[in-house]
């Protein structure tokens, strides 16, 4: 019986491997000792117990290929039953003019001025609708997420009332994604509709003169001080603000001097405020300027960030996790989190189905990497109908490359956006070399739980 070639092993020095299970999302950190002679079980007993022989066998580390696809079969059930609470995300994009002109925008090449009519927001409704009533959607699971360009450049501001509205008819919920510039002149509608409005997200990407480098009006302009007023303003009004920065290489090294000043802002003291880190990533921009770092570089920097400073503790989240989800969540580095980190049978919330993107031009695009992409165009508002297609519901079991991956409960599929423009990528490559990228900068972490006698468990089974 052979220790699984599905296992993951790194080296973590001359004394402990750390081993990734991908078949049941077993993570330990081993002795070396226990490899020296070959990966078997009959020669494991030269040095080992049987009660640790034993251990490792219900750890899973000896699988057969058969029980490894069958337990991928198995484990799907998981991750359906969690798909039950999901909430789904329609992304309304009342206008894609915006008034800022930030050179890492993922969106600049769709900026324009236009902006939807109330009738074609009556259609987007009635599209919304008709999905929530074919799909059996319970009210609560709806979120209509006000999204643009800026969404607050409207020249008709009913635009926001009406959304706002329907939706308080309607018992879902809004999320206002904006730079914060408009915000003043809304005031008074969001307080009207508090009860309707989940939170608002207002991107601070650095201290004053990194964010304005990043977040800049058109013509040059910092935001800035207009970004920072607005989020005061919400919290002011007991709306709840979910701060976002957007992490890239033009920022990562300033991130302490925001803490810094998201700590003198007093701001981790309100129960309103949170703070959610994503990464930057931007497939179509091809443009060697681009700000992408790796996952594992920014969740090191988290992990690091929230041990010097606990008041960070349960206010800084990262949830777009692409590989790193479930090591991170075994190890607890970032605290406590409600989302899913079971085993993944698709990569993200788009690609499982539940966010879709309703354009100014009256069709439906995959997710808000994809707006006004034809090649990503998911139906239209015209015929009242998001059309089932190619990109969206479908799991690792569907692909055969990716149901014989060994990483596939790790990965969860790959980005569909990535791969139509990087179509050389060796996907499995680049998950693999993430993950080992990231074990290698979080090593001294992980060896404080290592013994050189015995095995240590870092997790449950899935
Ligand atoms: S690494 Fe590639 S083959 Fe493996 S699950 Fe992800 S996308 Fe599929
Ligand atoms: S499909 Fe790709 S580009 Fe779009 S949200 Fe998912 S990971 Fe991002």
């Amino acid at each position: 019986m052979e220790l699984s070639n599905r296992i993951l092993k790194f080296g973590l020095n001359n004394t402990n491997s750390l081993l990734i299970n991908p078949i049941n999302g077993a993570i330990d950190i081993v002795p070396n000792k226990i490899f020296s002679l070959r990966y078997t079980l009959e020669n494991s007993k030269q040095i080992l117990g049987d009660s640790e022989r034993e251990y490792l066998t219900n750890r899973g580390y000896f699988f057969s290929e058969q029980k490894r696809e069958d337990m991928l079969i198995d484990l799907e059930s998981i991750s359906k039953q969690h798909s039950q609470k999901v909430p789904y995300w329609f992304y309304v994009l009342t206008t894609l003019n915006c008034n800022f002109g930030c050179p890492i925008c993922y969106e600049k090449k769709t900026l324009e001025n236009s902006e939807i009519s109330l009738k074609k927001l009556e259609k987007i409704i009635n599209t919304v609708n008709v999905f929530q009533k074919e799909h059996k959607l319970s009210d609560s699971r709806i979120n209509l997420v006000i999204f643009g360009g800026e969404p607050l450049c409207v020249s008709n501001p009913e635009l926001i009332h009406q959304i706002l509205e329907i939706s308080s008819e309607h018992k879902w919920k809004n999320i206002i994604v904006t730079n914060g510039s408009r915000v003043n002149n809304f005031i008074d509608m969001f307080i009207k509709y508090s009860n309707t409005i989940s939170d608002f997200r207002v991107t601070l990407d650095g201290p004053r003169i990194v964010h304005d480098s990043r977040r800049s009006y058109l013509g040059g302009r910092g935001s800035f001080n207009d970004t920072v007023n607005a989020i005061d303003l919400l919290l002011e009004k007991n709306l709840s603000v979910k701060m976002q920065t957007i992490l890239g290489a033009g920022n990562i090294s300033y991130f302490e001097d925001l803490i810094k000043f998201v700590k003198e802002k007093d701001w981790l003291q309100n129960s309103l405020f949170q703070w959610r880190i994503e990464g930057s990533h931007d497939y179509t921009n091809l443009d060697i300027k681009k700000d992408e770092i790796s996952e594992g570089k920014i969740v090191q920097k988290l992990i690091y960030s929230l041990e010097e400073h606990r008041e960070l503790q349960g206010k800084l989240k990262f949830e777009s996790f692409k590989y790193l989800g479930h090591i991170v969540q075994s190890f607890g580095w970032l605290g406590k989190y409600n989302t899913y980190f079971g085993p993944k049978y698709g990569f993200c919330e788009p690609q499982k189905g539940f966010h879709y993107v309703f354009s100014t031009n009256g069709k439906i695009y995959h997710c808000p990497r994809t707006i006004n992409n034809s090649d990503f165009c998911v139906g239209t508002i015209e015929e009242n109908a998001i059309l089932s297609n190619e990109l969206k519901n479908k799991t690792v079991l569907d692909n055969p490359k990716c149901s014989q991956c060994t990483i596939n409960t790790l990965c969860g599929g790959g980005c569909v956006v990535q791969k139509k423009y990087y179509q050389k990528l060796n996907c499995q490559e680049y998950a693999l070399s993430t993950i080992a990228e990231f074990i290698d900068l979080t090593k001294d972490k992980i060896l404080e739980h290592a013994s050189s006698d015995k095995i240590v468990s870092i997790n449950n089974l899935w």
